[in-house]
């Protein structure tokens, strides 16, 4: 069971998760939880660690106050027993006494690279989950809490996105963990965080402790991997865009990983990867309405829909490059070299889209990387004939509609930009996969909710 940032996010939501804990365990079933960050305290150890970079050393202490004093209210609200709320306490204050460390150094050397930036992210999970331990201990159930380093969970070392060494995470994972379910112990693992094989802290990208929860499922072949989030389950769209979205009870693996993947958030991106291949059933639940089934993600368990688009979502967050160059024209080999140059230097690009004429292509890329990969290209193409101007937008998101019956259906694409066009939203960028699984487009983010409620209505998914 993994418990997001939402879901622990006050006291009184842990003991709501410990609850639930404790009831499965009740039923013999044993369990495994996955823990994230409190809500919202992954995003401020970013914003901190870009502070202590500018060397604002004032800034470190202020954010250690608020640290403790936030945790250890957490802790006192979601733990009763005075002894185990202490023993959280000296935790907590012995974790944030490490974090300052490692920022005061960042501080003094005014450098953050990817792996110093990791260690300082992993600090979130690192705080949580001592407090969802001591909540299940006052319940009286059994516990133990591990990193993810500790549960055995090995990574690559692209740090920010790693991704895990399925053998040896296996081997180590069931080494550590499965003798304490045999001795009905509830280990509780910090998600999100890894290591390498040197020991060295990773983290598996935002939103990475689904994925720990999917790694661990697999590791210890669990008979189901229960997500617990603040909505029912896989929803059409993002219910905060349209009010009205509905539940969908049930998606195939390829249904889910293509929403995943194009970002309906309530999942990360990999996390079906290693589930996929095992066959273990996956669920999406909310901790605020238990009763509620939810999304069973499984195979041959296609959503059953007279329309062909099923669910839509939007991405944010990315950024559009458009690459022009008369040269690129019937010269084989010229977009590998884009390509190539990209991928040495480790940036994904999540879509592409270009013009029969050749001399331009687009590609959409994680806002974040922006300026790495404008310099990139820049230092790769400066001064050669191939390219003559490279531009960037930062402030558009991508759309995506998606549904397996899309294949072979004629017209979806003309509903869907007739629908967009009505709203007079303009387009930026088309790309449709091969797999027809999704038609995906670019818009100004401000048109983003627009175009979201625009397809949401003309495919009526409300009443899907
Ligand atoms: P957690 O902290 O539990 O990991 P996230 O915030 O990462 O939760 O993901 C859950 C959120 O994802 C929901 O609150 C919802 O607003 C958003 N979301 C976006 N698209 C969808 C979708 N298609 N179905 C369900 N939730 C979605
Ligand atoms: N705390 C991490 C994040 O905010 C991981 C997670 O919540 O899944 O990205
Ligand atoms: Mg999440």
């Amino acid at each position: 069971m993994k418990f997001g940032g939402t879901s622990i996010a006050t006291g009184e939501n842990i003991r709501r998760v410990a609850k639930i804990v404790a009831h499965t365990v009740k039923k013999d079933c044993k369990v495994i939880v996955v823990v994230s960050a409190l809500a919202g305290i992954t995003n401020q150890l970013a914003v901190e660690a870009n502070q202590a970079k500018k060397k604002n050393e004032n800034q470190i202490q202020k954010f250690m106050r608020k640290l403790i004093e936030k945790h250890v209210a957490t802790a006192k609200k979601a733990i009763e027993n005075k002894s185990i709320q202490k023993d959280v306490e000296k935790v907590i204050k012995k974790t944030v006494n490490a974090l300052e460390k490692v920022l005061t150094g960042i501080c003094y050397v005014g450098e953050i690279t990817p792996k110093s930036m990791d260690y300082v992210m992993s600090f979130g999970e690192r705080l949580s989950a001592p407090i969802v331990e001591g909540a299940l201990q006052d319940l009286k159930l059994q516990t133990q809490c591990f990193t993810g380093k500790e549960a055995g969970i090995v990574t690559d070392d692209n740090f920010g996105e790693a991704k895990p060494l399925m053998n040896v995470t296996t081997h180590q994972a069931k080494g550590r963990l499965e003798p304490l379910l045999e001795r009905n112990f509830v280990p509780v693992v910090t998600g999100y965080i890894a290591a390498t094989q040197d020991g060295v802290v990773t983290t598996l990208g935002r939103g990475g402790s689904d994925y720990t929860a999917t790694i661990l499922g697999v590791a210890l072949a669990a008979d189901e991997v229960w997500i617990w989030t603040d909505v029912d389950g896989i929803m059409t769209t993002d219910p905060k865009i349209v009010p009205s979205a509905k539940m969908l009870p049930q998606l195939s693996y390829g249904e889910a990983a293509e929403m995943a993947i194009f970002g309906a958030k309530a999942m990360h991106p990999s996390a079906l990867e290693p589930v996929i291949q095992a066959g273990i059933p996956v669920r999406i639940r909310n901790v605020f309405n238990p009763e509620n089934h939810g999304t069973l993600i499984a195979d041959g368990q296609e959503v059953k829909s007279k329309e062909v688009v099923k669910a839509v979502a939007m991405i944010k967050d990315v950024a559009m490059i458009n690459i022009k160059g008369t040269a690129m024209v019937g010269a084989p080999g010229s977009y590998s070299k884009i390509f190539d140059v990209l991928g040495k230097n480790k940036i994904n690009i999540m879509m592409v889209s270009t013009a029969v004429s050749e001399a331009n292509i687009s590609l959409i890329i994680r806002r974040n990387l922006l300026g790495r990969t404008l310099s990139t290209l820049e230092i790769a193409f400066l001064g050669g004939s191939l390219v003559n101007e490279i531009t960037s937008e930062d402030d558009v998101c991508v759309i995506a509609a998606m549904g397996a019956n899309m294949k072979g259906t004629l017209g979806v694409a003309s509903r869907i930009f007739t629908a967009i066009a009505q709203e007079s939203i303009n387009i930026r960028m088309i790309a449709q996969g091969s797999s027809e699984l999704n038609i995906s487009f670019v818009v100004k983010e401000k048109d983003g909710e627009a175009a979201v409620r625009a397809i949401h209505k003309e495919f009526k998914l409300d009443r899907i």
